[in-house]
């Protein structure tokens, strides 16, 4: 028994361990790729971003230890005083070029993005738009700016519209922002809707590609890419610790805001930058990227495979149009147990649960990617359609 000021903290995990809502972390012990080695068992990997398997790529781990070799391994200091590199500076002129905006700025990681991009954009006396399943980094972005968040229903630009006019003329600024993928459920957000609607109210507009970036769009140039919105949102976050494969995130779109966020960014101002490592790989993975187009290709068709069988073995796999695969099974003790028995089966895929989705809608999650070959794929197949026979989902 814990002493009385910490019993709290053991009722709450024994909530969590009562509902099967309590995490237990896996441990993966080989580089991540198609397959890895997790827990001591050799698995196949449905459970990393690593979209174009970039992760473990010889390019991307060249360009790492180059770097080391020049830079050195860390950076000691903030961006705003010595952190800036010479490598920063390119990673972010590349960066801007490949998406086709005037400017990017290359911060420690997707989550951070938004907590840079949000706050110095609207205030107290602003109003957010915000899809209701947004993200997590982008809801506790909208908390630290401070301003009123309205809640519309999940891409319906329609309900976007209604709430814009019901509460905009309340204050002084609004801001829509909606993820581009949503990644529990591998939707994509309607953002040409979207646009028309913020544009015709005056409207801010933020779109957080974190699951698009290297995926949709021409060559993995993202989802404005893919709707042919270019230079229209305002601002696009997006992630290098997805398809790019290493991390960090990135904050692009116009230099007017680009500069401005350099100026009052928190995350930008007061953590230290990225590392030499990381900024060379992820610079590398953008000379990938602009080179071919192959891996993207073998990602889609690689997704285009999984979704179809995965349906022919009688599975639900909701509302997916994008490499997120989940498998619906409702019950949150269901989809651990699907999960764990596919892991005793040699394959690695999450079971994801309240409050990463509602109640209710507990799913394993399937992502497959480019370091995946068909024959990897047919063995996923098969096991789920055994684990899937086994405990009566099909
Ligand atoms: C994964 C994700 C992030 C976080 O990105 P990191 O680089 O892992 O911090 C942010 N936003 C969305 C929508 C994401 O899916």
């Amino acid at each position: 028994m814990a002493e009385e000021r910490l019993r709290f903290i053991e009722e709450e995990i024994g909530r969590l361990k009562e509902e099967n809502l309590f995490i237990n972390i896996r441990t993966i012990e080989s580089a991540v790729d198609g397959w890895m080695v997790v827990d001591g068992m050799r698995v196949l990997n449905f459970c990393t971003n690593n979209y174009l398997g970039l992760a473990n790529h010889p390019r991307l781990r060249e360009a790492a230890q180059a770097a080391i070799a020049r830079w050195g391994v860390g950076p000691a200091a903030v961006r705003s005083i010595a952190g800036t590199t010479g490598l920063h500076v390119e990673l972010e002129r590349r960066l801007a070029a490949f998406k086709g905006v005037e400017d990017a700025l290359y911060v420690q990681s997707g989550f951070n993005a938004n907590q840079a991009a949000i706050p110095p954009l609207v205030g107290r006396e602003d109003v957010i738009f915000s899809d209701r399943l947004n993200h997590a980094s982008i809801i506790d972005g909208c908390r630290l700016a401070g301003a009123k968040v309205v809640v519309y229903e999940h891409c319906d630009p329609a309900d976007a519209e209604a709430k814009i006019r019901e509460h905009l003329p309340n204050f002084r600024r609004g801001l829509l922002i909606t993820d581009g993928v949503f990644s529990m459920d591998g939707d994509i957000a309607p953002l040409d809707g979207l646009y028309e609607v913020a544009a015709r109210h005056g409207v801010l507009t933020m779109v957080d590609d974190a699951h698009g970036e290297g995926v949709l769009g021409r060559g993995g140039r993202g989802i404005v890419d893919h709707f042919g919105l270019h230079g229209r949102f305002d601002v696009e976050i997006g992630t290098l610790s997805k398809a790019f494969g290493v991390v960090g995130g990135v904050i692009a779109g116009k230099k007017l805001i680009v500069d401005f966020i350099r100026q009052k960014a928190r995350p930008f101002l007061f953590s230290s930058a990225t590392t030499p490592a990381d900024t060379g790989a992820c610079l590398a993975a953008v000379d990938l990227l602009e080179e071919s187009e192959a891996l993207v290709r073998r990602l889609w068709e690689n997704t285009a495979y999984l979704r179809a069988e995965t349906q022919n073995l009688g599975f639900d796999t909701g509302k997916s149009q994008t490499p997120i695969l989940p498998i619906m099974l409702g019950d949150v003790g269901l989809a651990k147990q699907f999960s764990r028995r596919l892991f005793e089966e040699g394959v690695f895929a999450m079971s994801i649960g309240f409050p990463t989705v509602p109640r209710g809608l507990a799913r394993v999650r399937v992502m497959n990617t480019a370091a995946h070959t068909r024959a990897d794929l047919d063995f996923g197949l098969e096991v789920f359609a055994r684990v899937g026979r086994e405990l009566g989902v099909i």
